[in-house]
Parts: structure tokens; sequence; C-alpha cells
């Protein structure tokens, strides 16, 4: 669709929050629809009275407003003008607009406007007096109301009708709304792969695979920047260059640094200042995939163990490694000339978890001020609110930053969290830092995205994230299709496929065989692959690991983490021989075997923002029984038998509570159906293994938050 004109009419444009905001929908909607080479003109116009302005269609004329109280007629005021303002002649506008409101009329013509096809008609303020959108037969296909009630402005049905609420948490709604129906209705896949917009991304996290993994964010990190490069992007992946094996997650000493082989030194040193020190850092580059791989290079990042601690729990500085990670990729784009020429200071960052938590803070504060960064914005991406952060508030001092900022990053614990009579409980909260000075959040599902905002889920930044709910946003994650695909997985000895079920038969006999399991096909083999954390909930297992052994089931267990559960499953093991296996460790390759081998993946978590394995389950035909909980009901349908005329629906079974006998339930349920209904068994897998679950879908919804970020001016 190209538009040439966006005309912006209603009675409310100025009680609906000032025609500024106008001015940013109008600005959005221009940018979905085009760019500003596709719409030339976007006038604001209220009934009866109207504002004067400058009407010439030329973008980089940036002619003052002025605005008129008296005039009758039809007044254009350009975007771009408008956006130019100064705040105090906004305030201005805005007053003199309120005085006419009193004037309105209850209904205008839309005559005036060219008669057009390529219109886009923005009616604002629903049906009190303003817009009839059935006289607009001469305007474009789209009409665009901010009205409540379709019904109320007379539109046109059949019409592609699109409300854009007023009130910033119903907008929010409607963003989510729209977020949804973009994957649904595969919008955007019509013009291509090619996005509309582009943008120079940067990410910045603690890691991205396969140079560095613990979890989803790993996984994350290393395949969403390569889905945007594909669709046109510039993207940029900043995360530590870990050596020793430091960037994998185990629990013990390995050599894995060959696989940071193809980043090269780029031979440039920033000193950065932080922690009473000057720090000098490297960079080291590799272009993968269409993506620039950025390495932070630092002594404090060549250590073995994981990138967050070892066997004898965290890193105490890990708080300095992570705000050196936060200067240099704000530096990067600046500094490197990657493939001839930087990134520049217009991007967008993506800044993943705590450990980038500085990266809004250090734009606000740091570069802003100096009219750096100026015209870039930064997201969050909130993968586990669990991990936020949090240490000694005598620490600001260290980071580099402003002192006049610390009520950014200023975290008081409540009188219960205290250690001591003398503990003030004052701290810094490097995600609540990032939380009040970015621009947008995103979380990792739709679901998650509620959590958060409510005192279960929100690790006592509910309140402060409900506050931010307006620009709050969960985008489902996707996985990397190739690296978990049945055809061509490489850790596999047999390859499978929704029409050729075969191989999967043999990648449960080889599991059993690789376990020391008897191979039988007619056992249920469950699995559960993940952190040995509270989390995850491993304690469930463990309490309902005696009944669940009185069934003729397998049961094998992946992980590495928390100590006890470790030795529990080596406890475990030895109990019931010919039943249960306990792998203790980290193994990319075992994870794919498990995944495939399996019939039943259990995922009893006690919270989940979105969970991968389930996802990569049902690609490999394995059914997950999952906690209903954030990502996992947001993914994860039950099981119905009888819907679909018998065919059934569904691609598992989730469970609530979170109670050994309620996932006892879930679980004998499914071995029910495992065993008595085989057709309907091969049904349930099938489903899961349509599933469309690629970067792609998410991609697309991401660029339309990148769309969103961009409208409003830098938030801090
Ligand atoms: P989280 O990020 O909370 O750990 P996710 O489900 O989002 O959980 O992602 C976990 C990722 O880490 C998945 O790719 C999973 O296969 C992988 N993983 C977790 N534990 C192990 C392990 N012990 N060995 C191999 N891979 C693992």
């Amino acid at each position: 669709m190209e538009f040439v004109n966006i005309v912006m009419a209603g009675v409310a444009i100025v009680s609906c929050n000032g025609a500024l905001l106008r001015c940013r929908d109008a600005f959005a909607v221009q940018q979905q629809l085009g760019g500003s080479n596709g719409v030339n003109r976007v006038s604001c116009r209220s009934s009866g009275n109207s504002i004067a302005g400058s009407s010439s269609s030329s973008s980089s004329s940036r002619s003052s407003v002025s605005s008129s109280c008296s005039g009758s007629g039809d007044g254009v005021l350009r975007l771009w003008s408008m956006m130019a303002l100064g705040r105090e002649q906004r305030q201005l506008l805005q007053w003199r607009l309120l005085r006419q409101q009193r004037r309105l009329c209850s209904s205008f013509l839309l005559s005036p406007v060219e008669e057009n096809k390529k219109s886009l008609l923005l009616l604002w303020g629903g049906g009190g007096g303003g817009g009839d959108s059935r006289r607009c037969v001469n305007v474009g296909s789209v009409v665009c109301c901010s009205g409540l009630q379709q019904e109320a402005v007379g539109s046109r049905t059949g019409e592609n009708f699109l409300t854009l609420p007023v009130n910033p948490l119903a907008r929010n709604e409607r963003e989510n709304e729209l977020l949804r129906n973009l994957v649904e209705s595969g919008d955007g896949e019509e013009t291509g792969k090619k996005t509309r917009t582009v943008y120079n991304i940067v990410f910045v996290t603690a890691e991205a695979a396969p140079y560095s993994k613990t979890g989803g964010l790993g996984d994350v990190c290393g395949s969403l920047p390569m889905a945007l490069a594909g669709r046109g992007h510039r993207v940029m992946v900043v995360s530590p260059r870990y050596m020793k094996g430091g960037g994998v997650g185990v629990t013990t000493t390995t050599t894995e640094d060959s696989v940071f082989a193809g980043a090269f030194d780029c031979q440039c040193r920033i000193t950065i200042g932080c922690f009473n020190a000057a720090h000098e850092v490297a960079f080291f580059h590799e272009f993968r995939g269409g993506v620039d791989w950025v390495f932070v290079d630092h002594p404090s990042y060549h250590r073995p163990g994981t990138p967050y601690g070892d066997t004898r729990g965290a890193y105490g500085d890990n708080q300095f490694r992570f705000t050196l990670l936060c200067h240099a990729a704000c530096e990067a784009p600046l500094v490197l000339p990657l493939g001839g020429y930087t990134y520049g200071d217009k991007c967008l960052f993506i800044a993943n978890d705590w450990h980038a938590g500085l990266v809004p803070v250090l734009l606000a504060a740091k570069y802003r001020p100096h009219n750096v960064y100026k015209n870039s914005r930064c997201i969050v991406a909130i993968h586990n609110l669990a991990h936020q952060g949090v240490e000694a508030g005598t620490t600001y001092a260290n980071l580099g930053l402003p002192p006049e900022w610390y009520s950014a990053l200023e975290w008081v614990f409540p009188m219960w969290a205290r250690k001591h009579a003398l503990d003030k409980g004052e701290a810094v909260n490097h995600l609540k830092g990032a939380i009040v000075t970015a621009d947008r959040i995103l979380t990792v599902s739709e679901g998650y995205a509620w959590e958060i905002t409510t005192p279960e889920g929100g690790n006592g930044l509910d309140g402060l994230l409900a506050s931010r709910k307006a620009v709050i946003n969960g985008i489902t994650n996707g996985i990397d299709i190739d690296d978990w695909n049945p055809l061509t997985d490489k850790h596999l000895s047999s390859s499978f496929s929704l029409n050729d079920l075969a191989g999967k038969a043999e990648c449960k006999a080889a599991l059993q065989k690789e376990l020391g399991l008897p191979v039988r096909s007619e056992v249920p083999l469950i699995g559960f692959i993940g952190r040995l954390d509270y989390q995850k909930g491993p304690d469930v297992i463990q309490a309902a690991l005696p009944e669940l052994m009185t069934d003729d089931v397998q049961l094998v267990m992946l992980g590495s983490g928390d100590p006890d559960v470790e030795r529990w499953m080596t406890w475990a093991e030895r109990e019931f021989k010919e039943k249960f296996r306990g792998w203790v460790g980290f193994s990319v390759p075992v994870a794919h075997r498990i995944t495939a081998g399996c019939d039943i993946l259990l995922m009893p978590s006690r919270f989940e923002p979105c969970g991968l394995n389930q996802l990569y389950a049902m690609r490999y035909g394995t059914v997950p029984v999952a906690h209903s909980t954030g990502g996992l009901r947001d993914t994860i349908q039950n099981f119905d038998p009888h819907a679909e005329n018998g065919q059934g629906s569904g691609t598992g079974w989730t469970f609530s509570p979170l109670t050994k006998e309620a996932m006892m339930g879930a679980l004998w349920t499914s071995i029910f159906t495992f065993r008595n209904d085989k057709d309907g068994w091969i049904r349930l897998m099938q489903r899961g293994m349509i599933k469309d679950f690629s970067w792609d879908r998410a991609a697309l919804q991401y660029e339309q938050v990148f769309d969103w970020a961009v409208i409003d001016p830098p938030y801090a």
C-alpha cells in the first residue's frame, strides 16, 4: 500500500493528549506505510476550526508553525514542523487548541481533502461529534480511529478498520493485538523478506550462541540477530570474548575457545574509566550470517566456568565485567569501522537482561548531554526478571556515571530483606536502571509481559514495570529452525520428519542405548532438560519420582546447577537403575538427542519467561507436559481428543498449580494417551511439528516494536 496523504481529523485532537501525540501517531503510520518518501503530506485537521501551518510538501522544509484560533477553513500542519517545535511552543499551541475545542461542530466534511484514493484518514475521538467516515468516500481504504466504537464513527464496514486508542494503556492493549495479528495474518510477508524501515541494530548481551550459552538468552541472541539481518537491517551483537572455556554453560573446566577462532582483532583499543581505574579493552570481530559479531576482550572474561561463575558460585566481579561490557558496547558503533564504515550514532540498542542494563542509562547520562546518540533508542529485553544485578549502593561511584543519575539505579530493600539493624538497604539495581531509562521494554512472551507487572511475577519491580506498562510488549521467542531440524540434525543418528516418523523411533532406541536403559519402544520415555535451579522445578520432580517410578516408564534428566539436585540425580540413577538416568553437565548434543528421542518433555518450571525446550520438543514430535505459566502457557495448547470431529486438537498438556499432584495428573493423562490412543498420539505429535516457531515470525513483531520505539523522542 502506498499513501500520498495522511489526514488526521477529529474534534478531539487536543483533548487526546494534544496534537503532538497525534502527530507522533501519524508519524508511526507514515513509517509503517512506507517511510518518509511514501507519504508526502501529513495534515492535522480539527472540525470547524483549524490550525494553520505550512503546507509545504517537502520533508526538508522545517518552517515553524503559526497557529490560528480564528480560521475556519482547513489547515495543514506539517508533521515535521511540529516535531521541530520547542517544548514551550508546543505548549502554547496546545493551549490555543484547547480554546478552539469549545467551538467544535458535530460533523465536518472531508471533501476538501484531495480526492485521492491513496489518502489515509485518521479519525480521532470516536463518535462524540467527531468524524463520520461514511462520508469519506473519496478517501483511501484504511480508516484509523482513536475512538472506542467502530459504530460510533459510522465506519464503512468491511474496511481495514483500525482503532488506535488514546489512553496509553488501552493503546498498549491495541498494540499487543496488532502484534498478534501480524503473526496470524502474516502481514508483511506480502512484501517479501525485506523490511520497510531499515535500522542499525546493536544487541548487547552476556551470551550469544554458539560463542557463549548457558540458556535461552544465548539462543535468542545467537539467532534473532541473523533473522533481522536477513530482513535487511544492519545488525551488530556485542558480547564478551570469553576465553578458557568460559563461554559455555559447564560447571567444569573445558577449552572451547575454538568457537572464537573466526573472530579477528579489530586493532582498536579503547580505554574505559570505571571502578577507579582506566581499563583497556580490545574488540574482536567476525562477520557471520550477515551479522557483525563483536567481542569485547578483557582479562576478566578469560576464566574457566560459565559466563557468570564457576563451581564456587557467581564471580565476585560480575558487576565490573558487565559494566565494562556496557561501556564498550556504547563505544563500538562509534569507533569500529566494520565493513569499512561505522554504525554511527543513530542506532537501535537492544539491551538484554541486567548485564546490559547500563546501556540505556549511559545513552541518557553520558552521551546525549553531548549530543551523541540523540537519535538513538534503546529497548530493554527482559529474558529473566529474577536476575537484576543488585549490588551495594556504594558501588554506584564505580559505574562511570554522573553522580546525579544515582536515582535511576537507586534501589532500597524493604525492611524484611535487610541483614542487620544498621543495614539501610541501599543498593543499585542495574535492571531497574534500564527499566526507567529505556524507550521500550520487551519480554520474551506475551504472558510474561503481563506476569512481570504483577506482585507474583514482578520480583519487586512490578510497581515500576506497571507504571511503564504502556511501552511493554511481549514477543514469543523463535527458534533456530536450521539448528533444530530433525531432518538435518547432525547430533542425531537418524533423521525424521512430519511425514516419516520412523527415524524418531530409531532416535528413541539410540538414546535408550546411549543411556544404558532397556531399549523398549512401548515404554514412555520422559525427558527433562534445563538448569537445575529452583525456577525449573526440579524439586517437584524429586517429590514425584517415587510415585512415577512405580509405573513402567523411563525418565532422563539433563542439567547442571544446584549441587544438591546434581547429587540427588546421581542417587536416583543408582536407586532406579532400569528406569532413571541423570546426566549432570551441559551438553548441547545430548540435549538434541533427548529432545529427539523422548516421547514426553517435562517442564515443571515455577515461572518461565518463554522457554525454548518446549518449542524444540514440539518441532521434534516430543509432547510437552508443562506448568501453565509464562511462555509455556502461551505456546502449548492443551490436548483435547474429542475436538475437530474426533481428530483431536492441542499440542501437549499444561497443568496448574505447580504441585506434585497436578504434575502427576497431567503426566498420567499423557502416558495413558501414549499407550492407548496411538493414532491420536501421532496426530498430537504432528500438530506440534507443523507449528511455526521460526524467527521470521518473531522478527516481524520485533520490527513493529522498533517502529514504535522511534516514534517518540528518547524517553530519558
Ligand atoms: P533458560 O534460559 O531459563 O535456561 P530456556 O528454556 O529459555 O531456559 O533455554 C534453555 C536453553 O539451554 C535451551 O536451548 C536448552 O536446550 C539449553 N540447556 C539448558 N540446560 C542444558 C544442559 N544441561 N545441556 C545442554 N543444553 C542445555
